[in-house]
């Protein structure tokens, strides 16, 4: 069946046909690097991972460029705030997103650009847009003029008074019209600055993107990816710099997905309602955590709450015991058929049913819900099976089983569900957690009691797992020692 993906361009489902047989190309927006990033933000990372795995599943070779935003206001009032330099603050929050990403078992873009270091390219495109005739300057900023292309807003469907009303609560008297947007800003002192043909400054924010996607993946682009957020001003200012320049369509399929949001509000660093992904991570695990952010169609919010996270955590745990027996029990054999008891023959044919179920939500502009649907429904059948034969496996059985195992393993992978090296291990983390508050509480009341020997067996025994105390201003703290 052939893959549907929703344009937002078009407002339609349409059949996907990328440009060159066999491949696509992919840019999606990433991160400003001035904070961590919080569950919010990992929808985004996540949906052009799970995409990208999906395309890569049906075998297309995928390029997908998530770019690095190192350079916006943001970070230097961050600096400010800090007393330290925009170069300190996007390196520390491009270190800890590149690292959170790694722990959430998102794969890395073929390229993560930064637009640091890509200002050469950003300066000739802005000169490519003035001698155009659609950009202008004054005192050393650049902006573009939206009234001189004809397209302007034909992705988000606005026209120019809607944008009159977002612009005017920022008047710019130096703009000839206030929906115009900077492509080149002249830096104030002490700000980051590049030499340019308009004296020092550094890029706006919407021309990186069409430096930096024409450069890795050609003028026009299979996929553009991004947040709801982003389709006005940013992917239609994209729009506008790009087709301007090459006179070609810069991307053939608009992907974006919803917000994840806190009582019907969007996650979101000023709503002050995020939680980082790095703390997440230390209360569940990165499958739980993928679980739960595919587990909604990627155009449809999704509401964070404890308890949907951990229901999502909850069924993960399903998936990864179901797995995990399946491996226990099974052997690499191949199935035969015929030598099959009919219950068997049935999870036999139950496969090929939830990989087509599978595939056709999927298919069906990635429908992850549908996907995870039907891998439950073989998850169900399995252990059914496992359960009623407990003790009793042939060979034929083991075989069969282990063909199930194998299935479920691929498809999970597909999700980034399953994962066999760091499933049941983590999946005990909350619970080593509350074990050891508890033994270091016991062992301090201990000490308190003057009752060293209890206190020095908690301590040697801990020891012998490979369990480290140690005092500090804060307490007593354990961690692993080397192994
Ligand atoms: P930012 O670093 O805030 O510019 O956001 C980086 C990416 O995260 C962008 O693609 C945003 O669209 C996306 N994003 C921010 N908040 C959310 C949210 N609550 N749900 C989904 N995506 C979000
Ligand atoms: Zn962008």
């Amino acid at each position: 069946m052939a893959l549907k993906i929703y344009n937002t361009m078009t407002r339609h489902k349409e059949d996907f046909v990328p440009l060159q047989e066999g491949k696509v190309t992919m840019y999606s927006c990433g991160p400003t690097v001035y904070n961590y990033f919080h569950l919010g933000n990992a929808r985004a990372f996540l949906v052009p991972d799970m995409v990208r795995r999906y395309l890569e599943y049906k075998g297309y070779e995928v390029k997908l460029i998530i770019n690095i935003t190192d350079i916006e206001d943001k970070i230097i009032n961050k600096a400010n705030e800090l007393g330290v330099s925009s170069e300190v603050v996007a390196k520390e929050y491009t270190e800890a997103y590149l690292e959170d990403s790694k722990n959430l078992g998102i794969r890395p873009a073929t390229v993560q650009p930064k637009a640091t270091e890509h200002i050469p390219e950003i300066i000739a495109l802005v000169q490519t847009l003035l001698d155009k005739g659609v950009a202008y300057e004054v005192d050393g900023d650049v902006y573009y003029s939206v009234k001189k292309f004809n397209g302007y807003g034909k992705l988000s469907g606005r026209d120019l008074d809607d944008m009159h009303a977002v612009a005017r609560v920022e008047v710019d008297e130096r703009k000839d019209d206030p929906a115009d947007f900077a492509l080149w800003k002249r830096s104030k002192l002490g700000e980051p600055a590049w030499d340019s043909p308009w004296g020092k400054g550094r890029p706006g924010w919407h021309i990186e993107c069409s430096a930096m996607a024409m450069k890795y993946l050609g003028e026009t682009i299979d996929i553009h990816a991004g947040g709801a957020d982003l389709i006005f001003p940013h992917h239609e200012n994209e729009i506008a710099q790009s087709e301007v320049a090459t006179g070609k369509p810069f991307a053939n399929y608009w992907f974006h997905w919803a917000f994840l949001q806190v009582g019907g509000r969007r996650m979101g660093k000023s709503e002050q309602n995020f939680l980082f992904v790095r703390d997440a991570l230390k209360k569940y695990r990165p499958e739980a955590i993928r679980h739960f952010l595919l587990s909604a169609h990627y155009r449809h919010p999704l509401d964070y709450t404890e308890e949907n996270i951990v229901q999502a955590s909850n069924a993960s745990k399903r998936i990864h015991n179901c797995i995990n027996t399946l491996r226990r029990l099974s052997t690499s054999e191949e199935v035969e058929l015929e030598k099959l008891s009919e219950e068997g023959k049935q999870l036999y044919e139950s496969v090929g049913v939830m990989r087509e179920q599978f595939e056709a939500a999927m298919d069906d502009d990635f429908n992850t819900a549908g996907a995870i649907g039907a891998i439950f429904e073989l998850v169900g059948q399995a252990n059914a099976f496992v359960s009623e034969n407990e003790g009793k496996f042939s060979e034929q059985s083991k075989a069969l089983l282990g063909y199930v195992h194998e299935n479920l393993v691929e498809l999970c992978d597909v999700l980034g569900i399953y994962s066999a090296d760091s499933g049941l291990e983590r999946q005990d983390t909350e619970l080593v957690n509350s074990l050891m508050d508890l033994l270091l509480e016991i062992r301090q009341d201990a000490r308190a009691k003057k009752d060293w020997s209890t206190a020095d067996k908690i301590r040697d025994k801990l020891k012998e797992f490979n369990i480290i105390l140690k005092d500090t201003r804060e307490g007593v703290v354990w961690e692993f020692g080397a192994s």
